[in-house]
């Protein structure tokens, strides 16, 4: 057992969602002594309902049933485009079965784990300075000031330690900004097959993709991102408004469905943290990247980010090492490794009519087909998949400077 004794607290976890739930419960199952402060009050609203199957191994480490739940199944991912006719699906048959969860619930199912583990949990407290040095980890909230020996970033695409140092470098040529909504009262006959199959869908238009997620109780999450430059003035609901009413689609399934509530925005898109880790300081999740979510990897990248960071840290504060300012530097390949896979994955989405032609070629190769299924089912640290390989060596990887 090892209990910070000059300090309050071994570890500070700044941020509730997903990452910050994950490291803080992998740390106290060891013994660790953690604060975990959430400046929202759990269950909260959040968006990012389509899971990825790789993510269960690490909620089995957490002790978290996601089958308890009640959540809706997840068979696979079909790729739509209704103007000319093109539908790909993808059957994400794995040993795990993912599902496609209602966050509010969902996180805070997590958030009781981590306190039932020890964790203790602070809501409605915000992180408002940090100080990381040689002596140790000062954080000043709302309410009070507490002291670690270190602190773990994981606010999610507030990206607190980035902001602070500047560290945030934007990827531009991505989705930029999203509107959705969700319905409930989902009964037309068209939608059946939605709830039957359970997969994601991803609705190609012009200006980027539209996301249909079904969710339990016959609800769904409807969403569209844009990737393309729109004028500010442009950016309103309408737009929702008008690309849904343009798929045929979605208007049959959406019949008579009520909206939950008014349309929601989100802008501040993909990102690069350049300073993921430094002294006494790690972040995880959206505050050490953040991924446009066509491919639904953000709360599988959270989990498995959290667990690598919680893992090394683990050791260092058995050995004492956690002021080592090079501390997570072995980690970064495999960070790269699976954050630059999933971006590629996304460039090539956008940029080269990847589902015309890059999934219609693997409708004819099974090598192919199965390197794909990789990709979207998180199996990123295989070594094996050669469609990541010729992602990560591609030439706009190069151009990028994070080819292999
Ligand atoms: C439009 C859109 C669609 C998406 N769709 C999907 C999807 O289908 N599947 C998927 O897997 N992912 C999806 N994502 C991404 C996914 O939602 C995120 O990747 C995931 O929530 C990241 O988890 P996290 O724990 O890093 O951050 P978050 O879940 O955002 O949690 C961060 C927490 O930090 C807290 N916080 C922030 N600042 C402070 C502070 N100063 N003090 C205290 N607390 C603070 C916040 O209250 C929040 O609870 C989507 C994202 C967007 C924007």
């Amino acid at each position: 057992m090892n209990v910070a004794t000059e300090f309050d607290y071994d570890v500070i976890v700044a941020g509730g969602g997903p990452a910050g739930a994950t490291a803080s419960t992998l740390l106290a199952q060891q013994g660790h002594k953690v604060l975990l402060i959430d400046r929202d009050q759990h269950p909260r609203f959040h968006i990012g309902e389509s899971m990825l199957p790789m993510s269960e191994p690490v909620f089995k480490r957490l002790g978290v049933d996601w089958q308890k739940g009640q959540y809706q199944p997840k068979h696979g991912a079909e790729f739509i485009d209704e103007a000319e006719g093109l539908r790909i699906r993808f059957p994400l048959a794995s040993q795990h079965q993912p599902y496609q969860v209602e966050r509010a619930k969902f996180d805070h199912m997590m958030l009781e784990n981590a306190a039932s583990q020890g964790v203790d949990v602070h809501q409605m407290e915000v992180v408002k300075e940090t100080q990381c040095d040689e002596s140790g980890v000062f954080i000043r909230t709302d309410k009070t000031n507490y002291s670690a020996r270190y602190l773990i970033d994981a606010t999610g695409r507030s990206a607190m330690m980035g902001r602070r140092n500047q560290s945030i470098q934007r990827i531009d040529n991505l989705g930029k900004f999203s509107f959705y909504t969700h319905y409930r009262s989902v009964n037309a006959d068209a939608a059946n097959s939605l709830f039957e199959t359970g997969d994601v869908k991803i609705l190609i238009v012009d200006i980027g993709w539209i996301w249909i997620i079904p969710m339990s109780g016959r609800r769904l999450s409807v969403g569209l991102v844009v990737q393309k430059d729109i004028a500010l003035s442009a950016r309103k609901p309408m737009l929702f408004e008008k690309y849904l009413s343009e798929s045929a689609l979605l208007m049959a399934a959406l019949q008579g469905a009520e909206r939950e509530f008014d349309v929601k925005a989100e802008a501040d898109f993909s990102f690069v943290n350049q300073s993921r880790h430094g002294l006494r300081y790690a972040c995880c999740g959206d505050a050490a990247g953040f991924l446009d979510p066509v491919f639904s990897s953000g709360v599988f990248l959270a989990v498995k980010t959290a667990e690598a960071v919680a893992d090394c840290l683990h050791i260092a504060l058995l050995e004492g090492t956690e002021g080592n300012v090079d501390l997570h530097v072995a980690g970064d390949a495999d960070y790269a490794l699976g954050f630059n896979s999933m971006r590629m994955f996304v460039e090539r989405f956008y940029h080269a009519r990847l589902v015309h032609n890059l999934f219609s070629v693997s409708e004819r190769s099974d090598a192919l087909k199965e390197d794909i299924l990789g990709l979207l089912g998180g199996d990123l640290w295989t070594g094996s998949n050669d469609f990541q390989k010729k992602l990560l060596n591609s030439r706009q990887a190069q151009q990028l400077g994070i080819a292999d």
